[in-house]
């Protein structure tokens, strides 16, 4: 039996496991032997370099940290290095870590920082790996799954109100659920009754499988572990300004954050056919397109130039030049945490070309300003803020395919165009920047 705690460390059972075991901060970072063996005797796990293992608390609350770092730049990989993280046996211990963690970033860094949102995201991978782990016990999964969904959901009926949380912070979206009269429908006999009769040449059993099955059960608990991760954050940020912070929370929180940092040294570099840090702007080495780009529109099609294309291109160009060479997601706070870069150099660059072109963009269409800033990932809003990150997609550089589809007039390749085959305008900026 899987314990729930080792899903939702949230839940009574792992509140329960804090109060019994968790209480010692002055001991978190003294070798705990009884960790140790736990780890040592799960069959999976590579114990081949002593490093592999945490030898204390804070040591897990660490390796929890490596193990989303190395995942984010590698998501296929099953780094058997981190087979503890899901086998069940360390439940107490990981609980533990789970509440040290939340409680450090917390106190130091409060619910908006990008340490807060690297944990909240860090919880949800991980429950969604463990999850994935059980596959092999498809019986078991769906036992704590429903376990645990009976405890966060008490209502007999889910009212899709009972998810606005989630639906607004864009966590799930409607298009996910199945709803009948405001009703989320989970349960295989629920559908049957509403549906059955209505699908017709098709199975409504093979109907229920694709449009609801144990996926959207388990989407729906992971985002809310997720979102009760973030309140429970923001509870001890809100209750850290009344008490004195410990002392040991706050040296765990600069060891986070500092794991947290090599994950920006990391993706800093490794453009796939050399090293590209992340460095200021330099428009001389920009390619035909972006420089034309940058003198303003003169003729039609000014927003998809300066939105789609410049917009894109300048911020990857300045903040995530190796994009391209790494299969990961980033986040502009990921490699800007306070968004300075992006406002003070990145913004200033498009509202200029904006401005240059005939008539101005935002003369007649300030509502740009709000595109732009969807397309660097912070929603449709017209301030650029962290707490709106994640609700829109950082758009990617667009092709030269593209470019000479859509936007014909800027392409005017040149010698180093087409010795790079003309794939894309932010090779051309990353193979000037090495010479
Ligand atoms: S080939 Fe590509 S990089 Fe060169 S001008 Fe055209 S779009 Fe820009």
């Amino acid at each position: 039996m899987i314990p729930m705690s080792f899903i939702n460390p949230l839940s009574d059972e792992g509140k329960q496991i804090v109060r019994k075991d968790g209480g010692d901060l002055d001991r978190i970072y003294e070798e705990n032997n009884q960790l140790i063996a736990s780890i040592n005797s799960i069959k999976s796990q590579k114990i081949s370099d002593d490093d592999y293992i945490p030898k204390n608390y804070v040591d897990l609350v660490i390796k929890r940290i490596e193990w989303y770092v190395e995942k984010k730049s590698d998501s296929k990989n099953k780094f058997k290095k981190y087979a503890f993280l899901f086998d069940s046996k360390i439940t107490k211990f990981d609980v533990i870590a789970f509440y040290i963690l939340c409680q450090a970033v917390g106190i130091k860094f409060g619910p908006n920082s990008r340490e807060s949102r690297a944990i909240v995201e860090l919880q949800g991978q991980l429950i969604e790996n463990r999850l994935e782990e059980l596959n092999f016990n498809r019986r078991a999964k769906r036992e704590v799954v429903q376990q645990v969904m009976n405890e966060l959901i008490v209502e007999d009926r889910i009212r899709w109100t009972l998810l606005a949380d989630l639906i607004s912070s864009k966590k799930i979206s409607l298009q996910d659920l199945v709803l009948k009269e405001g009703n989320i429908i989970l349960d295989r006999e629920e559908f049957m009754e509403h549906f059955e009769e209505m699908i017709k040449n098709r199975q409504p059993e093979k109907m229920y499988n694709i449009f609801i099955g144990d996926r959207i059960k388990e989407l729906i608990i992971i985002k809310m572990i997720m979102q009760n991760t973030e309140n429970y954050i923001k509870n001890v940020h809100e209750m850290s300004n009344t008490v004195e912070p410990n002392p040991t929370l706050l040296k765990i929180a600069d060891e986070i954050s500092e794991a947290l940092s090599k994950e920006i040294r990391h993706y800093s570099s490794g453009f796939a056919g050399g090293n590209a840090e992340a460095s200021p702007l330099n428009a001389e080495l920009f390619p035909p397109c972006i420089k034309l780009a940058l003198e303003g529109i003169k003729s039609g099609g000014r927003n998809e130039v300066i939105v789609l294309f410049l917009t894109p291109f300048l911020s990857y160009a300045r903040l995530n030049p190796s994009v391209f060479g790494s299969n990961t997601t980033l986040k502009i706070s990921d490699v800007d945490p306070d968004l300075n870069v992006t406002k003070n150099e990145i913004i200033p660059m498009i509202y200029d070309a904006a401005d240059r072109c005939i008539p101005p963009l935002f003369d007649d269409q300030p509502q740009e300003k709000v595109n732009i800033n969807a397309k660097l990932g912070f929603g449709m809003h017209s301030d650029l803020s962290l707490q709106h990150e994640g609700e829109t997609k950082w758009y990617t550089p667009m092709g030269c395919d593209k470019v000479k589809m859509n936007m014909p007039a800027l392409c005017k390749p040149d010698e180093i165009c087409k010795r790079l085959k003309e794939i894309n305008p932010l090779f051309y900026y990353l193979d000037k920047m090495k010479k």
